[in-house]
């Protein structure tokens, strides 16, 4: 029992009028401690819905998920969300900044919604923005930085409680592409120094091949590479 993350048998179909969509059709994964895997496929091959099904985003899905020894599917929904928040951080491809807060105060306020002590939450936020790079922005609202630097905050923020395990959704899928591989190699460092492991969803094969593994989502199953 010391994967992350164990999924077994995940299915997933949408329905619409008459026509059934088997997006997931017996996905299995398991992710080790600290381990980063790039989840690739196409557009439509079912990333983001593998994400939110392991992210406990999103119900209706068959098959099994534990999330550090927990069976997803045994829990109720406050048992959900303190596994969620216990245990997960996520980033997407938009960063979802809240637009009225500093980047400091952006990382600071999941640690706070967590029962953490104001200066010890904002010194976190300090080390972690700092290590991105953000040092001279920590007082600046999300207007006010570049597309990468409000990647690189949204980063922050995944990592601030400290998560076992990160879920990027196309992380760096809005940025150009010299941006996207500094803000992606910015990230992969911060990961692998804060010992998290990560799940990222990609359609980029040079970014993918930097992570520790790769699978990839083709006709609702999993392959490794
Ligand atoms: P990816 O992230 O790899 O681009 P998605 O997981 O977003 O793929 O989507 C996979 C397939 O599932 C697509 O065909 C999409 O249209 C379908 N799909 C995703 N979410 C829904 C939904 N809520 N209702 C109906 N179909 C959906
Ligand atoms: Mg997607």
């Amino acid at each position: 029992m010391s994967e992350v993350v164990a999924v077994r048998g995940l299915t997933r179909a949408f329905t619409q009028g008459q026509r059934t969509i088997h997006v997931l059709r017996g996905v299995d994964l398991d992710i080790a401690p600290g381990e980063i895997v790039a989840l690739l496929g196409p557009s439509g091959s079912g990333k983001s819905t593998l994400l939110q099904a392991v992210g406990l985003l999103e119900g209706g899905f068959d098959g099994s998920i534990r999330i550090a020894g927990e069976e997803a599917s045994r829990l109720d929904d406050e048992g959900r969300t303190r596994l969620r928040r216990d245990a997960l951080g996520f980033v997407y491809q938009f960063h979802h900044l809240l637009p009225d807060f500093t980047a400091e105060e952006n990382v600071v306020l999941p640690q706070l919604i967590r029962g953490a002590e104001p200066g010890a939450a904002s010194g976190r936020a300090r080390i972690l923005l700092t290590a991105l790079g953000l040092a001279e922005r920590l007082d600046h609202r999300p207007a006010q930085l570049s597309g990468g630097e409000q990647q690189r905050v949204a980063v922050a923020r995944a990592l601030a409680n400290r998560p076992a395990l990160v879920l990027a959704d196309e992380p760096t899928g809005n940025l150009d592409e010299a941006t996207s591989d500094r803000v992606l190699a910015a990230f992969l460092d911060l990961v692998r120094g804060e010992g998290a492991a990560a799940l990222v969803a990609t359609h980029n094969e040079r970014l993918a091949r930097r992570m520790d593994r790769v699978v990839r989502l083709h006709d609702g199953q999993l392959a490794e590479l």
